[in-house]
């Protein structure tokens, strides 16, 4: 499963010589990005230089304040030169999957921050702690809360602090949302309903192909709607039901394609959502007692906003995901439990296997 080579970019770039650096770079960006050494910044080294990693957490590195990027981690020799050049990082500071243990020996790199296919989340953030770095995984946590637990022990026994990549709590209008949750400007919470879908392209891709993503869009996106749901009301579900439906059986034929479910809270408060990979939403609302809110889109890298109550909630130019690694830095120091720890991303997984369990068992209630 893992995208081994163990060639190391030194090996790599003695063997085929220079051209093909410069053909590489044309694809990516020629100026270097050099995200340098500072005293006062920790050193993050990313775990798979896929699409997130490319366009959102990299150039997130570039602007944090206490963070910068120190490292990578890749199983693509030609990405190790691209990225070396554009962000100035020595060959010391670049691993591949199989080599990647040395990195308990690098001073460099203060937290390992895994953003690989799903199911390499446990394996990686394991390694990452025997190694004695803080480490950030991507969402979903793992694919089963045992996973999770597996994980959060892992961190504890090394000393080391565990976070999940979830950003939005770390954005000025959903965290508006979230205060009204503690101080209830508009009266009780009475009812959230969210969505979050989009339609999906490849069919070969590793989203779609359960034994690597664990499951289809519940666990990639509609994690987002569990979270919301979670800090829009402050409350733990205590059961779900779940249903699933397809229209392609073929693209679809490993993971669900669509997935509508309903939270219950303590209280008789009640959200409803729906996930698909096959329709495109993005929005929450949440009715109280005097008002409502609603974000759409709720859960973008831009543009989060909408209205509560009365007043407009105006999209913020802020970098999610360096606001997210910032904070894991003051949390480190501080010697703090993140907001978005390994506890939080474990809630969540729960809960999506307790939404599993609905669904195959015909959307009956499940406890969590
Ligand atoms: P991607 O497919 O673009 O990147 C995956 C990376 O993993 C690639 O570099 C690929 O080479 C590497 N890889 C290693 N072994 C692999 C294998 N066996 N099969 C496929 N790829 C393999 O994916 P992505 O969109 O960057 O997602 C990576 C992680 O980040 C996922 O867990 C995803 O849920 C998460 N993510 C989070 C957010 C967010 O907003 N927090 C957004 C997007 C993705």
């Amino acid at each position: 499963m893992i995208n081994n080579n163990s060639t190391s970019r030194r090996d790599f770039v003695k063997g085929v010589g220079a051209g093909v650096l410069t053909i590489g770079a044309s694809s990516f960006a020629t100026s270097v990005m050099a995200t340098k050494a500072k005293p006062d910044k920790l050193g993050i080294a990313l775990v798979g230089l896929g699409n997130y990693a490319t366009n959102q957490l990299a150039p997130a590195l570039t602007v944090a304040d206490n963070a910068y990027l120190a490292g990578i981690v890749t199983g693509t020799p030609a990405k190790a030169n691209i990225w070396a050049d554009k962000y100035a990082l020595d060959d010391s500071h670049i691993y591949n999957y199989d080599n990647f243990d040395k990195i308990i020996t690098d001073k460099g790199i203060d937290i390992v921050y895994v953003v690989l296919p799903n199911s390499m989340h446990k394996e990686f953030v394991i390694r990452a702690a025997k190694a004695g770095k803080h480490v950030i995984t991507e969402k979903p946590m793992g694919l089963t809360a045992v996973e999770c637990e597996e994980m959060i022990a892992a961190c504890e026994k090394a000393g080391v602090q565990l976070s999940v990549g979830y950003r939005l709590q770390f954005e000025p209008n959903t965290l508006e949302i979230e205060k009204a949750a503690k101080e209830l400007p508009l009266g009780p919470i009475n009812y959230v309903r969210s969505e979050f879908s989009f339609t999906i392209g490849n069919p070969k891709q590793w989203r779609l192909k359960k034994e690597l993503s664990g499951g289809g869009p519940i666990m990639d996106i509609g994690i987002y709607c569990i979270q919301a749901a979670r800090y829009t009301t402050g409350l733990e579900p205590i059961a779900v039901r779940a249903v699933e439906y397809k229209t392609d059986y073929e693209k679809f034929s490993s993971v669900e394609e669509t997935v509508m479910w309903q939270m219950e809270f303590p209280g008789g408060l009640y959200s409803n959502h729906t996930t698909s990979y096959s329709m495109k939403a993005n929005e929450l609302f949440v009715s109280y007692q005097k008002g409502n809110a609603r974000l759409e889109p709720a859960y973008s890298y831009a543009n989060v906003g909408g209205h509560i109550g009365e007043r407009q909630l105006m999209p913020h130019q802020v970098n999610q995901q360096a606001l997210q690694m910032d904070n894991f830095v003051e949390c480190i120091r501080q010697n703090k439990t993140s907001k978005v720890s390994g506890k939080e991303g474990l809630q969540d997984m729960k809960i999506v296997d307790a939404i599993y369990k609905s669904i195959a068992n015909g959307g009956k209630r499940v406890e969590v």
